[in-house]
């Protein structure tokens, strides 16, 4: 038999197992979700290899993950009958970070300091967080292609890891965790129950612990609504989401027509795109029938859904859909459009029936529903009717809607006016607002950096207009003025005085009738970018 083969870990990998040991303290009891929800990945992956190959390694094993204490000895067996690795894969998948949650788990910790539990809480630090509670790891493995060697891997989680050929395995991992002193709840079999009971009744495989079964086998979003609790819906959310706090939402629903779905989403209370991580990844999984198809599926939903964590289960699917056929699929087209649109109802009810609660939605996830006005045009109309800002008719600090606008304008208002800017302040200041003030027109009021562009990408909201306040051609009614005004003469000399001054300044100088108290205004030419953007074209160099 070969010797062990030593191998360095990569140096991210260094890196988070000294935080891992080091500086995570707190529920530690996590690494057995993690290595749990592992080994389900691993038997839902092989259950699918099962739909295509004929030829698996210990093709009749049971699918089921078995967990074993031992106090005499200080340890923990968690083992599975899935997917296995190969001498590559374990090196690829234990002893480098491929995750990207991962690696933007590190930088966050590198900018912000060690101690931040919060940060902490947004991931699920996987396979190594077993480090947490062990001095040493031994994961043995038989990977389901029949010629693969058996292995054992093992690591101290410190210097690096070997790995040798061993007797022969069963197919699938088991992962011996030594654990350290002061660890020993971890091998008592009492407190590992009750982690399992808390995590992994939303495992859709057969969890034995010390041959005894403990969970329920049960498909969360296959249930009807009435049969789960509250309870049940924020751990299976903490299990699929990682994540260790509750969701904002969570919407559970099913349909026959036009297609047989089940799902169930969460909305999930940070938004880790404001932490300055990067793209998050897709996060609702696609089953067919309990079946796991694929954990992150890119077309499943618009890209700026991507923040949603949950399960999708089509019983129309087929099961042998290969990843590559699914992404063009028109059968995933039709999810997509579907569950979309069921989400933004279900969060123009949301923020209907608890604006506050919408409201700190709101704050946190803008971003992604006008991104989504700017990418996705049918959905454009009831992303706009979620879209929030202050206006002239609210008070400093109070969101109202286009709805709401639309509502309060007079009878033949045809348009929704607005301005974009900097603050709400800098556009009260500005001339524009007063032409409409006096005439009781109400301004929605932008001052997020992306409104321009995204009220640019949106002509209109349920047949209104949108139509910017400063511009050149708009047309509002007259106004009955105090005083004198210039006769045509005048108004002509001095506009030519003022364009001739100006000179390549401006287009032209002309009388209007918006303004009531400034002199003047520049205005932006009808079809140029206004003056909003125009700063961030000369911010960019254009
Ligand atoms: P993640 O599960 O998010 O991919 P982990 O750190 O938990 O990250 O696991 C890393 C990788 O190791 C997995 O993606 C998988 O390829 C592999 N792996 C971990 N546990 C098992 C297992 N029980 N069986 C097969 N592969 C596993
Ligand atoms: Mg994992």
């Amino acid at each position: 038999m070969a010797t062990a083969e030593k191998h360095g870990f990569q140096a991210e990998v260094k890196q988070l197992l000294d935080i891992v040991i080091h500086s995570l303290y707190t529920d530690r009891e996590i690494f057995i979700r993690e290595l749990v929800s592992n080994a389900s990945d691993a038997l839902e992956k092989v259950r699918l290899k099962q739909l295509t190959e004929n030829d698996i390694y210990q093709g009749d094993a049971e699918l089921k993950i078995s967990l074993t204490t031992d106090e005499e000895n200080n340890t923990l067996t968690i083992a599975d009958s899935g997917i296995g690795m190969t001498r590559e894969e374990l090196s690829e998948n234990l002893g480098t970070i491929a995750h990207s949650g991962t690696k933007a788990f590190l930088e966050q910790l590198k900018e912000k300091g060690d101690s931040n539990a919060d940060v902490i809480g947004q991931f699920g630090v996987g396979f190594y967080s077993a480090f947490m509670a062990a001095d040493e790891v031994e994961v043995y493995t038989h990977s389901w292609d029949k010629s693969a060697e058996n292995l054992k891997w093992t690591s101290d989680g410190a210097t690096g890891y070997t790995v040798e050929e061993v007797d022969e395995q069963t197919r699938g991992c088991k992962m011996v965790i030594k654990l350290k002193e002061g660890q020993e709840e971890f091998a008592k079999a009492d407190r590992v129950k009750e982690i399992l009971e808390k995590y992994s009744n939303f495992v859709t495989f057969p969890i034995e612990l010390n041959g005894e079964r403990v969970n329920k086998v049960d498909a969360l979003w296959l249930k009807s609504k009435s049969e789960v609790s509250e309870e049940e819906y924020n751990e299976f959310y903490k299990f699929v989401a990682h994540a260790w706090d509750e969701p904002k939402y969570t919407m559970h629903f099913s349909a026959d027509a036009p297609l047989a779905i089940n799902a169930l989403l969460f909305v999930p209370n940070e938004n880790q795109e404001q932490f300055g991580m990067g793209q998050m990844e897709a996060g609702v999984s696609l089953y067919c029938r309990k079946v796991l198809i694929d954990s992150k599926p890119q077309k499943l939903l618009p890209e700026w859904l991507r923040f949603l964590r949950g399960v999708i289960d089509s019983a129309d699917l087929p099961l042998n859909i290969s990843r590559e056929t699914m992404q063009d699929s028109a059968l995933i087209q039709k999810l997509n459009k579907l569950i979309t649109k069921r989400f933004l109802k279900f969060l123009a009810t949301e923020a209907k029936n608890d604006p506050e609660k919408y409201n700190e939605f709101y704050g946190k996830f803008s971003r992604f529903l006008k991104e989504g006005i700017a990418t996705s045009f049918e959905h454009q109309e009831a992303l706009g009717g979620l879209i929030r800002f202050e206006s002239t008719m609210t008070e400093a600090g109070t969101q109202t809607s286009f709805a709401e606008y639309i509502d309060r304008a007079k009878d033949g208002q045809e348009e929704i006016y607005y301005l974009v800017g900097a603050s709400r302040d800098i556009l009260e200041k500005g001339p524009y607002l007063e032409a409409f003030k006096a005439r009781g027109l109400e301004v929605a009021l932008f001052t997020d950096q992306v409104d321009q562009y995204v009220l640019d990408s949106m002509p209109e909201f349920k047949g209104k207009k949108l139509v910017p306040a400063d511009r050149a051609d708009l047309e509002l009614d007259d106004l009955e003025t105090e005083g004198e005004a210039l006769d045509a003469a005048s108004v002509e000399t001095l506009s030519k005085f003022m364009s001739d001054t100006l000179g390549e300044r401006v287009e032209k100088v002309e009388a209007g009738k918006r303004l009531v108290d400034s002199p003047i205004a520049a205005l932006a030419p009808k079809d140029a970018p206004n003056a909003q953007m125009m700063a961030m074209m000369k911010a960019m160099g254009q």
